[in-house]
């Protein structure tokens, strides 16, 4: 492939600016927020564009009202890229809080703002008109590309999106490019994997008496309080990391800590998850009246830990911790732990998309891990042996935020290297 045909295909994107934009405003305008995640007329939005353009697609539905779509781009080169995106969005939450209606598709400011333009109607309108234009090209110079639309990546996919999909042997190819990835504007980034964890709840018992005569009792809370303060410390321990993975830990951080909007305590923490599992105390509820001592309390945490860790040490640390409290009566169920997944960073299809990148944007990327989850993993539940890596328009940072937006800059890069990947993938 020489580069010039490359710079060509580039430039078409460019020209397509207006049209990425106005079709990321167009699709957050259809209300798919989740519950009830409603996809039917996004989708058939999707399929008229691919009729128009000449591509084919087709509808998979499992239950009524939860729609997937697929354009398929045939290519003769060998190869098929599976590009995976989702359609529902989260609810908007408090409308009077956000600055534009949060299903306006507003063009303002370089930006397109509202309800999922981050999260991901701006990698979907990106992918549409990647699709477009790679069906315009001649089929010798790409490989085959699946361009998906899926629901319910915000509530669990297994029964109706990408989960059942995936379980039902529908996605085949040789890589998977997930849309669910964010970058800081003009600063493309690759996700080669996701974080893992585990959910601890633990529950505490205690016995009840009036609340005036406390001594009478055994308070639950109060034990709670104290066998949670212990597992935080789990944040201290270090990571068990191997080789391969900590030059990319090592570059999340210098990316995170070159962003000027981030606070100095932002950069901290963000400097701290990569070397140290991520303890979030999400969930508590106890106490029955406030004159009660209560019996019992429950509290859940949310432990987050870098793939390529070695995670049995930290289940461990946990356990030894609790011990630590000398807390009596606590019972800890731990759900997981998982290991989450990436991608070796010298692997073929990770040096191909940074390949990718740098062609068709100029700026080399920066290789970092999905703190979150998204739809990659049901691939990697199922065993569907696909690599997946993640490349999307989304800003980091504003997911699932009030007066969510995408940059306009961040769309137009997402489009170039949706377009130009198949031309750089070689099996
Ligand atoms: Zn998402």
């Amino acid at each position: 492939m020489r580069p010039t045909f490359i710079d060509e295909v580039v430039k078409r994107v460019e020209a397509c600016e207006d049209e990425v934009v106005k079709l990321c405003s167009r699709l957050v305008q259809f209300p798919t927020f989740n519950p009830p995640g409603i996809t039917t007329d996004c989708v058939k939005f999707i399929e008229e564009y691919f009729e128009r353009w000449g591509i084919r697609s087709k509808i998979y539905q499992n239950k009524e009202g939860k729609l997937n779509i697929c354009g398929e781009v045939p290519g003769e080169k060998p190869g098929k890229i599976l590009y995976l995106m989702h359609l529902d969005v989260v609810p908007e939450g408090d409308r009077r809080l956000w600055t534009y209606d949060p299903y306006g598709g507003v063009i303002a400011d370089g930006k397109v703002y509202g309800r999922g333009a981050c999260d991901m109607k701006g990698s979907c309108a990106a992918a549409m008109v990647a699709a477009k234009i790679l069906s315009q090209l001649d089929p010798e110079k790409h490989c085959s590309a699946e361009f998906w639309f899926t629901c319910d990546e915000e509530v669990g996919s297994d029964e109706h999106g990408a989960g059942w999909l995936a379980r039902t042997g529908r996605f085949k190819a040789d890589v998977c490019l997930e849309g669910d990835c964010f970058m800081f504007p003009g600063r493309p980034a690759i996700d080669i994997g996701m974080k893992g964890g585990m959910g601890t709840v633990r529950k505490t018992f205690g016995k009840a008496a009036h609340g005036s005569q406390p001594h009478m009792g055994d308070n639950a809370i109060d034990k709670l309080i104290r066998v949670l303060a212990y597992a935080k410390r789990l944040e201290e321990y270090p990571l068990e990391i191997v080789d391969e993975m900590k030059p990319v830990y090592e570059a999340c951080i210098k990316y995170y800590d070159e962003q000027e909007t981030l606070t100095e305590e932002q950069k901290a923490g963000f400097k701290r998850i990569w070397r140290h599992p991520t303890v979030s105390l999400n969930l508590i509820k106890g106490g029955v009246k406030t004159n009660v001592v209560p019996d019992s309390a429950e509290a859940y945490l949310d432990i987050r830990i870098c793939p390529g860790s070695n995670l049995q040490p930290i289940k461990e640390q946990l356990l030894k911790l609790i011990a630590e409290s000398q807390v009596k009566d606590v019972e800890v169920k731990i759900s997981g732990p998982t290991g989450g997944y990436y991608e070796p960073p010298n692997s073929k299809p990770v040096k191909q998309l940074i390949k990718t990148v740098e062609l068709a944007t100029g700026i080399t990327p920066t290789l970092k891990v999905e703190t979150g989850g998204n739809d990659a993993i049901y691939i990697k539940k199922y065993g569907l042996n696909i690599p997946c890596l993640g490349f999307g328009a989304g800003d980091e940072g504003l997911l699932h935020l009030t007066n969510e937006y995408v940059s306009i800059e961040n769309l137009v890069i997402c489009a170039k290297v949706y377009t130009v990947f198949p031309l750089v993938y070689a099996k």
